[in-house]
């Protein structure tokens, strides 16, 4: 998933999995065209000026983000949370759920889908700042809702991510202005679970 140029090893912008209107009436193809275009490019482009001469140069994005701080953690983060966010997603579909093992952890753990989909805005829309709200798996397959700041990610905490809605506001403000909540509870229709399902497979 994280792309690096073969030639000088430099990371490279993450490819859309669906075209930049696939995702409307959700996620405009303006705020894609900013998000994926702007922010992410500029995230790209930071890290690769930064880490040559670094203990880092060389390293993969997960290992960096486990390891570093400062500018090379802040870009890399948001790199790795964004190539994880933006391939996360498909057209719109009405009554779109988890399926696979997945399904029946989520099941499991939190007693229906829908209290999944509860606990999971609530702690998206009460992140004070900007940041990210993540399902995430630890080793036994247990899964965690957690609240992440800024720019990381609960790799660093051991689990693997799985899905993540971004709350920062240029995820959202072109089409949803302040209203955070709208933004993350219209989001559950365009979430491809089968890719989430794989990411938890794994
Ligand atoms: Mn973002």
């Amino acid at each position: 998933m994280t792309q690096t140029n073969p030639l000088d090893g430099t990371f490279q912008l993450v490819e859309l999995p669906y075209a930049a209107d696939a995702l409307e009436p959700v996620i405009s193809k303006e705020t894609i065209s900013f998000h994926h275009g702007k922010h992410l490019q500029t995230y790209v482009n930071n890290l690769n000026t930064l880490l040559p001469g670094s203990p880092y140069e060389g390293r993969s994005l997960e290992e960096i983000v486990c390891k570093s701080d400062g500018g090379i953690f802040n870009n890399a983060g948001q790199i790795l949370n964004h190539n994880l966010y933006f391939t996360q997603f498909t057209a719109p579909e009405e009554n779109n759920k988890p399926v696979g093992n997945l399904a029946v952890a989520i099941e499991q753990q939190f007693g229906s889908f829908e209290a999944f989909k509860e606990e999971f805005e609530k702690k998206g829309s009460t992140l004070f700042g900007s940041g990210w709200v993540w399902l995430a798996a630890d080793q036994d397959g247990k899964l965690h809702i957690t609240q992440e700041a800024n720019a990381n990610n609960p790799i660093t905490k051991g689990l693997t991510p799985l899905l993540t809605f971004d709350v920062w506001e240029h995820a959202y403000y072109l089409d949803y202005q302040n209203r955070r909540p709208v933004h993350l509870s219209n989001l559950w229709s365009i979430v491809n679970w089968a890719a989430i399902d794989k990411r938890y497979m794994k």
